[in-house]
């Protein structure tokens, strides 16, 4: 019997045996009480801190105020005392690096006294400021490996928390990750300065409108997560799950998700205990985890916490990712977050939902049954579209990934041509409001006409359009084309900038129009600009089918930008446009967006050589020598009077001559990548050389595994990695 068919034995075998475990219900405890135990959230700051500091803090927190460093040593004193009480012994400043994952360093509590003792410290300095030698974390140039030293610094928006080990626990500070010269290496960094400048530019145009209660405009996250579970001891049968997180073999299995029969189907026994032990760890983390479910593919699933401040919700995402893999193979699983892990299968997305609302509560892509909250809502959302409009590019970068786009386009995911889906009522609201049959009527009749209209916004309906990359959903807009495995930061860091942008624009412009002595813009001044805007933006919606071939033509004829690889949007972070946004706004400087493109463009190529690698070495050293063992067998027992015979050996002899010869051709051209010089040369070497061989060395390996013999077949295949749970 082959190792592969012995994993499969052994897991089906175990499966009759299993036991119960604990789940989330069982605990006595109950979620209420279990619920952000784990965090240093603002009861128990309340609790532990004295009054002044408390309010101080709470001022930094949730107005944006600097914080005072006297304030400090209280601060670390409290968390460290309540930490160590929850057994942690180490602290960490936790941190986003340009990486796509998360990075911390641990220091004990401990520190040395008199020779002889040790006391548990931790001051107000440690905790505000984190030294880093961190010369290996990627900073395209920002810093020089010789002057390796960054800096983390303390994020008090968002709570420290601890995380436990088998052996311990951790108190983890959310950090923000700078250079001594203080550009940011990290991604929350900039996600901040794009928060200050949405909320400053929404505040200017809410003052316009007549709104002089709102003091702060937030943006609000709501993060799905898809992602599949494969059993571990069969993904450790396969190195490319091992070292990429995808497979670059696998021949599709004769069921699929043909029969639509996994989506929201009963979640397999293991799954589930996988999923409520999760769900355990997330809540006491204080992640508002809210659904799961089966996803259209075998073997994927989805969670989604309700939604949170961006900021929040961000360091969360991160956090249920980490936590993902981390407690998969305690179920014996292990978790795929990869965007495209099996070829002719659905991908991996993770669906990101955006809102703004205000300090007080409310929510400003929220029609109501006012003219006033309508208007204001018409002008947010118009925001937002002429944003898309003008910066489609940028937000197709902002998802910009070598594995994403195996997944972007590919009929199951929103194609690479950014584009809104309003859905059908809101967009005959617009037609009604602003289309072009009303041209004859005056300018004064035809605000007067609109009037009835914009008392009676069409509240949100639920025809949901699946396949477009950005959809308006009632009262948020849902991005679905980031990929399941990147950090959404980038994302949402370039739409904060971009509506900030239209914002700004809106603004600006009905701020010219107030006459003196009056501060609030008339309501034909904006159903003017509104109109102005919606024919604007026009061409970026479309509430037809994504997936379609027509949509390409029709994308096409609308001049919208189709950036298929990642290798065709990397300069764009640089160019002049881009560049004059994020200085306007503060969120990037010149020098952290070249370092950006190069450290994107750096992995592209990296992921695509690993990829490469893997391919070539399991090719040569799994795939040719079963291949030529088959053929031994079949040599042996061949009838040389037999034409079907003759023709197998034959076929078999095609097949494994091509074999050959894809793997010289990927060879050469792994080895040729080394005379590219330029980011440039590199990346389009990449996208047109390397992929392609990979390519074709897959579809002749995929070929094979259909004709030899099962049981000298090395890798575990499709229909095993998908089924077996
Ligand atoms: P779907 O049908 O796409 O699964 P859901 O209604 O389950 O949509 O919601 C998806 C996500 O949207 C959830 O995380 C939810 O909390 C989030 N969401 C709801 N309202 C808002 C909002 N105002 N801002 C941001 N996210 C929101
Ligand atoms: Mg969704």
């Amino acid at each position: 019997m082959s190792t592969r068919h012995g994993v499969i034995q052994m897991i089906g075998s175990e499966k009759l045996m299993r036991k119960k475990t604990s789940t989330l219900g069982a605990h006595a405890d109950g979620i209420t009480r279990l619920y952000a135990s784990l965090v240093f959230h603002q009861g128990v700051q309340r609790e532990r801190l004295p009054v002044n500091i408390f309010k101080s803090l709470q001022d930094a927190i949730q107005k944006g105020k600097k914080l005072d460093p006297a304030i400090a040593d209280a601060v670390a004193t409290a968390m460290r005392d309540w930490a160590t009480e929850h057994g942690a012994t180490h602290y960490s400043h936790w941190f986003q690096p340009l990486t796509g994952s998360t990075a911390e360093k641990h220091d004990c509590f401990i520190t040395p006294d008199n020779g002889h003792q040790v006391l548990a410290r931790f001051s107000g300095s440690e905790l505000i400021r984190g030294e880093s030698d961190a010369s290996s974390f990627p900073s395209g140039g920002l810093r020089a490996t010789f002057e390796a030293r960054g800096y983390t610094a303390w994020d008090p928006s968002s709570p420290a928390f601890i995380l436990e080990n088998e052996n311990g626990a951790t108190l983890v500070i959310p950090t923000m990750f700078l250079s001594w010269n203080g550009d940011s290496l990290d991604q929350k960094t900039p996600m901040l300065r794009s928060l200050d400048a949405l909320n400053k530019q929404a505040l200017r145009v809410l003052r316009v409108l007549g709104n002089h209660t709102a003091e702060r405009v937030e943006c609000t996250l709501g993060v799905e997560q898809e992602y599949f579970l494969v059993d571990k001891r069969l993904a450790m049968l396969r190195p490319d799950l091992m070292i990429t997180g995808r497979t670059l073999f696998g021949a599709a299995p004769p069921k699929g998700q043909e029969l639509d029969d996994n989506y929201f189907g009963a979640i397999p026994q293991r799954v589930l205990t996988f999923m409520t032990d999760l769900e355990y760890e997330l809540i006491r983390l204080g992640i508002p985890i809210k659904t799961r479910h089966n996803e259209v593919a075998p073997g994927q699933y989805e969670l989604a916490p309700t939604f949170e401040t961006t900021n929040l919700a961000l360091d969360h995402q991160m956090l249920i990712m980490q936590l993902l893999r981390q407690i998969a193979p305690r179920h014996g699983f292990m978790c795929l977050l990869h965007e495209k892990p099996f070829k002719g299968v659905n991908g991996s997305g993770k669906h990101n939902n955006w809102s703004i609302g205000t300090d007080k509560g409310e929510n400003l892509l929220d029609p109501g049954d006012t003219e006033e909250r309508n208007l204001q809502f018409l002008i947010f959302c118009s925001a937002l579209c002429r944003a898309v409009f003008h910066y489609s590019k940028l937000i197709r970068l902002g998802v910009a990934s070598a594995g994403n786009d195996l997944r972007l386009g590919a009929h199951e995911a929103p194609p690479a041509i950014m584009s809104i889906h309003l859905g059908y009522d809101l967009e005959q609201y617009y037609h009604a409001l602003f289309g072009v049959d009303e041209k004859n009527t005056s300018r004064k009749n035809k605000n007067d006409l609109r009037i009835p209209l914009l008392q009676n916004l069409p509240r949100h309906v639920g025809d949901r359009n699946r396949t477009s990359p950005i959809a308006f959903t009632g009262n948020k807009f849902e991005f679905r084309a980031c990929g399941a495995n990147q950090n959404s930061s980038t994302l949402v860091t370039i739409i904060n900038t971009c509506v900030a942008e239209s914002l700004d624009f809106i603004a600006t412009r009905l701020e010219k129009t107030l006459k003196t002595g009056t501060k609030k813009a008339s309501r034909s001044s904006i159903l003017d600009l509104l109109e102005e805007m919606a024919k604007e933006f026009a061409p970026i919606i479309y509430n037809g089918d994504n997936y379609a071939a027509q949509w390409k033509e029709k994308a096409k004829k609308r001049k919208l930008p189709d950036l298929v690889s990642t290798a065709d949007c990397l300069e764009l972070l640089t160019s002049k446009e881009s560049v004059t946004l994020f200085e306007k706004y503060s969120v990037y400087t010149l020098a952290e967006l070249k370092s950006r493109m190069e450290i994107l463009a750096d992995a592209y190529c990296a992921n695509i050589s690993i990829e490469a690698s893997t391919a070539l070495k399991i090719a040569q050293t799994q795939i040719l020598p079963a291949v030529l063992k088959y053929k031994k067998q079949v040599l042996d027992v061949l009838n040389p009077e037999s034409e079907p015979q003759k023709k197998l050996a034959s076929e078999l002899d095609k097949r494994l001559d091509l074999l050959l010869q894809a793997v010289e051709t990927l060879r050469d051209r792994l080895y040729d990548h080394q005379q590219k010089r330029t980011l440039r040369e590199k990346t389009e070497y990449y996208r047109d050389y390397i992929l392609p061989a990979m390519h074709a060395l897959r579809t002749v390996v995929d070929s094979l595994e259909q004709m030899v013999d099962d049981d000298l077949w090395p890798l575990p295949t499709y229909t095993e990695l998908l089924f077996v749970h």
